[in-house]
């Protein structure tokens, strides 16, 4: 079981480098705050994205946030800053108890209601566990999410799924076709790249951060969804799965590189 949680537990974001120094001492700690006057604009490639649905085949309510586990290995891109393929290992979900926070990137020090990671490993590495060994090693895809009048579509299928996972650490099998292509936003040239690290422990600087620009969308019940996760166990006091996103980190003069900004 994890040792560390949120704002909601004592051992918050705020005490994660008691066990893992890097958060604290480490400079490319992720998330930041994207600041678009900032940004420094590069003629990336654009993104070569192939998702297969039928690889994800599992879901998991992990305490702290909800994952959806790939099993196969065609599923990943190719394209932006890397050389090399980009393998999808899960994919999960940060949100807010309330509309007005809850991702853990922010553009200009506003955050959006809930964001999505797709977490990748590089190919040049045999599997994730030796490619977190490099500041190579792995490539997220970060997708904003904002709470708008009307539902997406996209999210049917997957939340029906979330529904199955509502208390820690249990898990089910996928049910049903998921639209992963649906979860991006329609423009996927727009983006900012950046050196950083994974947001959870062990904060290991890792990381290739791709943030796209254009901000998604889902409804209020949708986002309700997520909220009606819990971070406990059945049996135990409930205690809501919100507020799941770690606070933005130090820049440590960083480049936040941009594509088609
Ligand atoms: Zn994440």
């Amino acid at each position: 079981m994890a040792h560390w949680g949120y704002a909601q537990t004592i051992l918050g974001p705020e005490k994660w480098y008691l066990d893992y120094l890097i958060g604290k001492e480490g400079k490319r700690q992720s998330p930041i705050d994207i600041k678009e006057r900032d940004l420094d604009p590069k003629n990336f490639p654009s993104l070569d994205m192939c998702y297969d649905p039928s690889e994800i085949t599992k879901v998991k309510n992990t305490g702290t946030s909800v994952k959806f586990f790939s099993t196969g290995t065609k599923s990943g891109f190719t394209g932006g800053p890397f050389q090399h393929r980009q393998r999808l290992v899960q994919f999960h979900f940060h949100w807010g108890a309330e509309n007005n926070r809850g991702s853990e990137h922010t553009i200009n020090g506003r955050p959006t209601s809930a964001e999505l990671h797709f977490v990748h490993y590089n190919d040049k590495y045999p599997d994730a566990t030796e490619a977190m060994k490099h500041p190579d090693g792995l490539s997220v895809l970060g997708v904003f999410i904002d709470v708008e009048d009307t539902c997406n579509p996209a999210y049917q299928v997957l939340l029906h799924n979330v529904r199955k996972v509502r208390y820690a650490h249990t898990e089910a099998h996928v049910e049903g076709c998921l639209d992963v292509d649906g979860l991006f936003p329609s423009d996927k040239g727009a983006f900012a790249h950046y050196h950083g690290s994974l947001t959870t422990p062990p904060l290991t600087e890792c990381v290739e951060w791709i943030n796209f620009r254009e901000i998604t969308g889902i409804s209020q019940e949708q986002m309700d969804t997520f909220r009606g996760l819990y971070s406990t166990e059945e049996g135990k006091p409930a205690v809501p799965l919100v507020d799941n996103f770690r606070p933005v980190q130090p820049i440590h003069g960083r480049t936040v590189y941009c594509r088609d900004c």
